[in-house]
């Protein structure tokens, strides 16, 4: 019995989601792209926890802004101003052309600020009555796991046994804009998108989807909320998915990577006839906006500026694409993604993707099964060309030998 088998076991008696089996290892230590498990063995990280780890594990100009700031000054909650958060608002406001901005701790935590003021926006300024308006969402969506939020969830599995959810959730087929506009009615107050679904097993919507939502919504008065929090600084080639459409929605929703992969930091961006309808008093939190959080973001924000990793994760994005569809063998049905959020299908006649996410482990390659059917390879964003393709030939070979 190794030091890592006795460890799940000990996790298994009093863990609250005990019969929850991840992936059978235990980390100890993480530098960079690579992890290292109890027993000292080292994997490649191709999942970045859910990409929030972009810039690897242990970034020491991370570690040196988390440890600066928790020295002078942690916490001081919503009743007070702290001498960071100002700084996090502007830089926020300015980077992203938002005029104002509003940090929350997770992503569902920040879908759920986007949710608030939607649905407030709709009643105080577009005129929908009370408790009348309507949020549009898409099928295989993912934005979190609180009551109201599985509560839009196409999934069976996040929903089942989970109700009654709140009302005024409506669902359309994601990557399809006539569907968006034939949805609309007069109490809708939003169109809640993923520009890429992650979740949802990688899925990437046609050429010219984000730009089309954009303009039906601009035209039909409905606020679009991009849920940037999985693709977002960086991950899909450039700085937000949207981009890619030359789109900048009415709200925008950031986390993840936002807190450097070491605490949680998120926000909800908004202009001020879509933000100013919150009162004081309508909306807050204990942590969101606390000065430890807002140091690290704002050191992965001039990360960000100086760096520009989205250029690496575009060249490299590419590159683990084409080369993933050049070599693959039969097991796999279709690669596709964007920058370093890239998922292969799998047939599940052959190789199931869970069964193909513990092959990996035992070679050395972190990941993780998404939606069933689909592996997923999302490195830190500061991977290195010779990393990635020595894992790229442990993938494909792992792949090969399993569809023999
Ligand atoms: N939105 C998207 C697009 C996500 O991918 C996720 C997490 N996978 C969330 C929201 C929820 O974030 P969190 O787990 O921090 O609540």
């Amino acid at each position: 019995l190794g030091p890592g088998t006795a460890l799940l076991r000990a996790k298994e008696q009093h863990f609250g989601a005990h019969n929850y089996a991840p992936l059978p290892v235990v980390f100890h230590r993480g530098n960079g792209v690579w992890l290292w498990d109890v027993e000292g063995r080292r994997y490649l990280d191709m999942m970045s926890a859910y990409s929030a780890v972009s810039f690897g594990h242990a970034h020491p100009r991370l570690l040196r802004a988390l440890n600066d700031q928790a020295q002078r000054l942690a916490l001081t909650s919503r009743a007070y101003s702290n001498d960071r958060l100002p700084l996090l608002l502007e830089r926020l406001c300015a980077l992203f052309g938002f005029e104002r901005a509003l940090p929350v701790n997770t992503g569902l935590e920040a879908v759920e600020t986007a949710l608030k003021a939607a649905r407030k926006w709709a009643y105080k300024v577009k005129g929908v009555a009370a408790d009348r308006a309507e949020i549009i969402a898409c099928q295989g969506n993912f934005h979190g796991r609180s009551t109201a939020i599985v509560g839009m969830s196409s999934e069976a599995q996040y929903r089942d046994g989970f109700g009654p959810f709140p009302p005024g959730f409506k669902l359309i087929p994601y990557g399809d804009a006539d569907a968006l506009e034939a949805a609309i009615t007069p109490d809708t107050a939003a169109f809640l998108v993923e520009a890429v679904q992650g979740e949802g097993g990688i899925i990437v919507p046609p050429d010219g989807y984000l730009a089309r939502c954009a303009e039906i919504c601009r035209r039909r008065d409905v606020l679009l909320i991009v849920d940037e929090v999985q693709t977002g600084l960086g991950r899909t080639g450039r700085l937000l998915a949207c981009e890619h459409e030359g789109v900048h929605p009415d709200g925008l929703i950031l986390g993840k990577a936002l807190g450097g992969g070491l605490l949680p930091v998120s926000a909800f961006l908004a202009d001020a006839r879509v933000m100013d309808v919150f009162h004081p008093g309508d909306h807050g939190s204990t942590f969101g906006g606390n000065p430890l959080g807002a140091a690290v973001a704002l050191e992965v924000l001039d990360l960000l500026e100086e760096t520009r990793p989205w250029e690496n994760a575009a060249r490299l994005g590419e590159h683990l694409m084409r080369r993933l569809a050049d070599g693959a063998p039969s097991c796999v049905t279709a690669v596709r993604g964007r920058g370093l959020l890239v998922g292969i299908e799998l047939d599940p006649r052959i190789l199931d993707a869970a069964t193909g996410a513990e092959l990996l482990l035992a070679r050395g390659i972190a990941t993780k099964d998404t939606h069933h059917t689909v592996l997923r390879f999302a490195p830190p964003l500061v991977i290195d060309d010779s990393v990635l393709d020595a894992g790229i030939d442990v993938i494909l070979d792992t792949l090969a030998t399993a569809s023999r």
